[in-house]
Formats: C-alpha cells, structure tokens, sequence
C-alpha cells in the first residue's frame, strides 16, 4: 500500500501535583505550547551568569495537563490502535524521569480500572474492533520484553507453552520481509481480551518479582509490550494477508547520571540506562536528519529491537511524562528537550502486505480449472469439436510430426491450426527439419572437399601432432640447410631482412619440385594417411636433437629465411605442399565466384530493363497499376511478351542466386583452411626453429610470415604493414588452431583472415578491385 509521510506525535503529559510552578512551567491556550523559564544556579561565586533567567519554548502534538486516562487514550492512542488493525505498524512510547508518571501512562494503575493506562485499552479496542469487522479474520499474539542492563528478559516465559531459552539467551534478529523480532522471545496467542489482560498482569508480576529479586527497582528496565496481529479478508484474495506489529513501550527513568545515584548497582543501572537513552536519542538525531542513511540501531539491545519500530513504516508516537514541581525543572527541560527532537522524526506509514504462496498456487489452480472449463463450454457454443488443452500424447505428436513432413514435400496444403499446444508442435517440427536439412548440406559439403569428418577433439589432436614417419628424411634435409646456413649466420636484422628477400636458391628448387603435385582438391592440413603418433613429447625431443648426434653450434644457427626455406622443402614438406593446393583450388573458386557474379548481375540488369519498360508502358497508357502481390510485380494491363520474359529471366537469376551462394561458402570454407594450414605451417617451423637452433624467444620475430609468402606465394596475401600486425595476426591464427574448429569457427576464420574473397553485396565490394555489382533482393 502506498506509505505517506508523516511525523511522529509528541505529546507532553504534565504529573498533576498540588505544588505545579507556574513561575517556571507555563503552558499555553494552544495546547501544544509549553515555555520553561529556569534560573541557573550556578554554584560559582565568579560566575558572571549566576541567576541568569533563560526560557525555552517547546511546540508539540499536544501538552496533557489533568488530562484523565481515557482522554489520553483517546487523543494519543487511538488512531495508531486502529492503525494497527489495518496492517500499520504502531509505537506508543512514554519518555521521562523516574515517577513521573510513564508507567502509570502505559500500564495505569492496576487496582483501578477507571485508572487503567494504555495498554489494557489498547487490548480492549482491538479486540472490540475485531468483532466489528467481520469480513476479515484475525489471529492475535502477545509478547512482553524488559531490558535491563543490555539483558534481555522475557517477562511472560513463566507461562505454559513457552519456548525452552537456548543458552545464548534472546537476540534482536533481523529477516527480510519479518523486519527485527527478538529471536527466542514466547509469542502467546489470545482470543479474547480478558486472555490478553491476564498476560499483562503476569508480565507485570513477573516484572515486579524480578525486581525485588534482583534488588532494583522496576523503573530501571525498559519493558515493551507487543500486540501481533494478523488478519485475512474472507472476501477478498485468500493468499494476501496483512501482519502488524503494537509496540508499547515504558522507557526507563531519563535521570541524568550523578544527580540520584552515585555507586554500586544503582550507578551500573544509571550508566546502562544513560546509555540506552542517549542510544535511542542518536538513532531518533539520526532518523530526524534526511540527509543521513545510516542510523545507528545496533548500539543498543534497545534501539535494535525498536528499529522498525521507530521512524519507517510505523505510525508513532510519544509521551513525555514530567513533573510540575520546580525541583524537577532540569530534568523536565532535559525530557522536553528529547521530545522536540522526536518531532523532527519523519515516517512513512504502510501497510504489511504479504503473500501467502500455497495459498496463491491454490487459488491458482482454481482459476486454471475455472477457466478450463469456461473455454470447453465456448467450443460447445460455437459448435467446434471437442478441443484437448492437455499436453499432447505421443500419437498425436507423430501425427503432427508425418503432417509436416508431407507439408514440406507438398503433398499436404495446409496444417489448419487447431490448437496453441498444436502451432508449438508444429513450429519445433519445422524446426528439427531445418536442423536436419543443415546437417545434410555439411555433410554434402565435406563430401565435395574430399575430406573426413572428424570429431572436435581429433581435429584438436591432429593439429597438434606430426607426422613422424617422414622424420628421418625432414632432419636430414634439415642438416643439409643448417650445416650451410651455419657459414652465413649473422644476428644482423638488416642482412637477415635482404636474404628473406632473396631465398635460398637451394630450398627454391625444392619448393618448385615439391610444388609439382596435381592440385584437385583442397585438402585438410591434418592428413589421414599421416600416422597417428600421440606421444608428442617424445616425437618432439626426437626432432630436437640433430640426427647422429652431432652437436649443433649455436653461434652457426642459420637464419630464419633459409631455415625456413629448408623446412619447407623438408620437414614441412608435406603441409607447405597442402597449403599449396589448397590456395590453387581457393584461387579457382574466387574466379568462379567473380563469373557467377557477373552473370548474376547481367540478368538482373535485363531484369531491370523489361521492367522499366512495363512501367514506361503503363504510364503511358493511363490506366491500370502495379499490384504487388507475393512479392512479384503484376501487371493489370495485359503485356503477354514482356511479362512471360521477366517471369523467365526471375527464374534463371534465383536459380544462378543459389549457385552463386553455394560457390560463395565454399570460398569461404577453402580460405578457412589455407589460413589454417599457413598456421600449422609456420607453427611448426617455430618448433623446428626453436629446438633445432636454441634461438631465444625474442629473436622468433616475425619475419617468418613475410618469408612464407615470398618463397611460394605469387599472390600476396597478406598486404604490406608493420612486422607487429603480423605478429599479433599470426599468434591470432595460432591462437584459433589451437582450439579445434567447428562450422561455426569455420566462417568466423574465413571472416577474420586477411585475405578476404571479392564480397559480392555492393555496400561492401566497393574498393576491391574484384567487385561485382549484385543485389542481393531477389524479385
Ligand atoms: P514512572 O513509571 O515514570 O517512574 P509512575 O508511573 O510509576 O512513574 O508514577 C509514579 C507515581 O505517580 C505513581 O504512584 C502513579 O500512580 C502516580 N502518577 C503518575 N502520573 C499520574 C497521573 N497522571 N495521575 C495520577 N497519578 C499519577
Ligand atoms: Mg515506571
């Protein structure tokens, strides 16, 4: 419910006395007004302020002087009782000087009942007001709480029922939609109000026998008083039920410490209470300043069992006894200094809304099977048959399954629509189809490009691996190349640049022989007839070491451009030829792809023409329009020639369109693995490199790359820029074939690579010098 602000209420009740000192307690016609003059005695004889009068003027809800009990009650309590009742939150508090009447205000006197204070009203109004609302259903719990010197005591926990207290005593609990509640505390159900006065009167003993017990007196405790209510509307929603919470509160005496008490227990009690009090004024300072966030609640046992009790949601209000003697005077100003800070205190009133979950899903259900119901009885009005809102069975489920099926193949015209269980069935059918349609195209894919479908963790394990059964012939030819690349070894970067640019006449009559082979299909880096050797390290530290144990020099470490070219016609042979074929068979799919794209684009041009020239006709002839209906233009006025061309011309571009898509992916798919074989490549020369030569890791630069496109590339393929991008491109790529591939990586590869295939959408061919004008709106 909507929370409102509000203030609290303070009211001041003046303890009636023969000896009332006009002189320094005046009280207004207003009603709200008290003004106190006072002479401060100062017991310095130097003191220029000695007898100095000052007076203070305090504005409240109202100032209570031979106000009767019931007058009080009902100006003061009332409204927060009823509150109550409604789902508010409500404290009522009485604040003053021991024997100034705050007791006799919350409790009254006990013999009389004319006399009775607060509280016992309080419990008659409740219950007086629950018989009068008979359209809800109230439950009332009871419990009565002292403090006294930061303990914690349960003044009804004598009664029957009452829970056996855990060794660590009662503590001030907070839970998140219960607010704070004293965990171990007994909670009394009550129906009537004499059951609710009997529990007063026992709390109340109980308070008095534990304070002669105890030697103290009963004014040094605080003691809180607490109605629970609960209610349920019998007519409205069953689930929602309001709780709240009565809190009344009789606060210690407000003596300020060295005045009364001076040692022992009396002065332990003083310094407690000056201290829960002084506790209580901070966290109300800190509740009257908006600009604060933080109140300090959990100083005290009693500020943290009143935190939802004081300022928030909760209608409240205080009383603040004293005395109308002069002798009292200090502490009146010191109490009605406490009220006005109270009135700063700002609320915002609302009602504790809660949910009762079983009894939401109950009455759920009930609307669920009213609602079935209601529909059955409407197909029977509007004559459908019987309509099934279960989930459906398996029959019903392999009939929707064939229905969609024959759907596809055209067999059956339409699924009529027969219920919402029936269109979801429906859609996750098509669904399955397309997913399965995807799966054939793969496969069919992977059939035309000759290649093996392997797993993701074999892909993973292939890349990794090596063929070792060439191994004896790669570390030869290896040797070969180092062992003269060891009498040009220089750590010049200059000259080391001038020979990648050069090559090795020696390694380029390699790669020529080796680059001889017939190139039919674009193959995977990973080959099957490669032998399967898992024992990678091993196979690694066997390339390490030069065959027949010759030790290698390190200062005769060839360079990377001629080792490189040694490895290629060696140890790499096998993948430097399979990258080969396969950039053969991508650069042939790239010129298929440019002449299905002109072709493309020249029907689609004639498109253009026939159908200018229909408009051109149509305008002149003044009458009819274009109609589109299904996505095709069409002509009211008859023009049989034109519109049989066009019709035709549609045709021959959607069906080169899928050609050309086709040719597309495949382009994609054949860069994909050219950018992975050149990874694996060049990965594992780096590995070659780097055990055969101990070179430091610094000195792998990147010049690899560029040697790698110069020895065999007469395509470039990778445009000119800094040796940085290249290196942050060629660990990207490692850093991809390092993961296994799967289709969806396939693409992301073909996108990312350098070299990209002649985009055939207009926006984006423009500076290629491949690109084709093709619109991709089909007519
Ligand atoms: P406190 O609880 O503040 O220490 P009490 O409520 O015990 O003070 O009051 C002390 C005495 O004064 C009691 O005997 C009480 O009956 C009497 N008293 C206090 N206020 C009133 C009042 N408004 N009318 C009559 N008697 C009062
Ligand atoms: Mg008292």
């Amino acid at each position: 419910m909507k929370a409102h602000s509000s203030r609290v209420g303070v009211f001041v009740r003046i303890r009636p006395t023969a000896h009332f000192s006009q002189d320094h307690i005046e009280c207004l016609p207003d009603g709200q007004t008290v003004n106190i003059h006072h002479r401060k005695d100062s017991r310095k004889p130097q003191d220029s302020t000695k007898n100095q009068l000052s007076s203070w003027s305090f504005r409240l809800a109202g100032i209570l002087q031979n106000v009767s009990q019931e007058e009080l009650y009902a100006r003061v309590c009332r409204r927060v009782v009823l509150g109550a009742l409604d789902g508010y939150n409500g404290t009522l508090m009485c604040f003053g000087q021991t024997g100034a009447g705050k007791t006799y205000t919350m409790t009254g006197s006990t013999e009389s009942y004319k006399q009775r204070g607060i509280i016992p009203r309080a419990l008659q109004e409740v219950f007086q007001e629950m018989d009068k609302r008979t359209e809800y259903t109230f439950s009332v719990h009871l419990s009565y709480l002292e403090i006294y010197n930061e303990t914690l005591v349960d003044l009804l926990s004598s009664l029957q029922g009452s829970p056996q207290l855990s060794p660590r005593g009662m503590v001030v609990v907070e839970e998140p939609g219960r607010g704070v509640f004293i965990r171990g505390l007994s909670l009394h159900p009550v129906h009537s109000e004499e059951e609710a006065l009997n529990l007063l009167f026992e709390g109340e003993m109980n308070r008095i026998i534990g304070s002669h017990a105890l030697n103290r007196s009963s004014s040094r405790s605080h003691c809180i008083f607490t109605v629970h209510i609960e209610s349920h509307s019998r007519t409205l929603s069953v689930a929602k039920y309001v709780t709240s919470k009565l809190n009344l509160v009789d606060l210690a005496g407000s003596e300020r410490l060295g005045k009364t008490w001076s040692e022992g227990q009396m002065l332990k009690e003083a310094m407690y209470i000056n201290k829960s009090l002084s506790f209580l004024e901070q966290a109300i300072l800190a509740l009257a300043d908006r600009r604060r966030d933080h109140v300090p609640f959990r100083q005290s046992k009693l500020t943290h069992a009143l935190k939802d009790s004081l300022g928030g949601n909760c209608n409240t209000v205080l009383v603040a006894n004293i005395y109308g003697e002069a002798a009292q005077i200090e502490e009146t100003l010191s109490t009605l200094r406490f009220a006005s800070r109270m009135m700063c205190v700002r609320t915002n009133p609302a009602v504790n809304e809660h949910m009762d979950p079983a009894a939401q899903i109950k009455k759920l259900q009930k609307d669920l099977h009213m609602l079935k119901e209601e529909l059955s009885f409407y197909n029977t009005l509007v004559n459908r048959p019987r309509i099934m809102y279960e989930p459906l069975s398996e029959a019903q489920l392999a009939e929707i399954h064939s229905q969609v099926q024959r759907y596809l193949k055209g067999s059956l015209e339409e699924i009529s629509i027969i219920s919402i269980r029936q269109v979801q069935a429906v859609f996750a059918q098509f669904k399955l189809a397309v997913q399965e349609q995807e799966q054939k195209v793969k496969a069919q894919l992977c059939q035309t490009f000759n290649l093996m479908e392997k797993d993701q963790s074999a892909n993973t394990a292939a890349i990794k691996e090596w063929d070792t059964r060439d191994s004896t012939e790669d570390v030869e030819a290896l040797r070969s190349s180092s062992t003269k690349a060891n009498t040009k070894m220089s750590r010049d970067k200059q000259s080391q640049s001038k020979r990648q640019g050069e090559g090795s006449p020696v390694s380029r009559k390699r790669l020529e022989s080796a680059s001889k082979s017939k190139l039919n299909s674009v193959q995977m880096p990973e080959r099957e007839q490669e032998s399967q050797e898992p024992d990678t390290e091993s196979q690694d530290s066997q390339e390490s070491k030069p065959p027949g144990n010759e030790p290698f020099n390190p200062d005769s470490t060839p360079s990377k451009a001629e080792a490189f070219e040694d490895f290629k016609v060696g140890r790499g042979s096998k993948i430097n030829r399979i990258l080969k074929e396969n950039k053969a068979v991508l650069l042939e799919r790239c010129s298929l792809l440019r002449q299905l794209t002109e072709e493309v684009n020249a029907v689609k041009r004639e498109i253009d023409c026939i159908t200018a020239t229909i408009q051109q006709h149509e305008t002149r002839g003044g009458q009819g329009h274009y109609m589109v209906m299904e996505g095709e233009p069409v002509l009211q006025e008859p023009d049989g020639t034109s519109l049989m061309q066009l019709r035709e011309l549609k045709a021959v571009y959607r069906q080169r369109y899928e050609v050309l898509c086709g040719v597309k992916a495949e382009v994609n798919y054949c860069q994909h693995l050219v950018d992975q074989c050149r990874v694996r490549l060049l990965s594992e020369f780096e590995n070659w490199y780097k055990k055969s030569f101990l070179v430091p890791e610094e000195e792998l630069d990147i010049t690899i790359d560029r040697t790698l496109e110069q020895g065999e590339d007469n395509q470039r393929l990778l445009p000119d820029s800094p040796e940085s991008f290249y290196n942050a491109r060629y660990r990207m790529l490692k850093r991809r074939t390092a993961l296994s591939f799967t289709p969806v990586q396939r693409n992301s590869s073909a996108r990312s690579g350098q070299r990209r295939l002649p985009p055939i959408l207009p926006g984006h061919s423009q500076g290629t010098p491949t690109s084709c004008k093709l619109r991709t709106d089909q007519p």
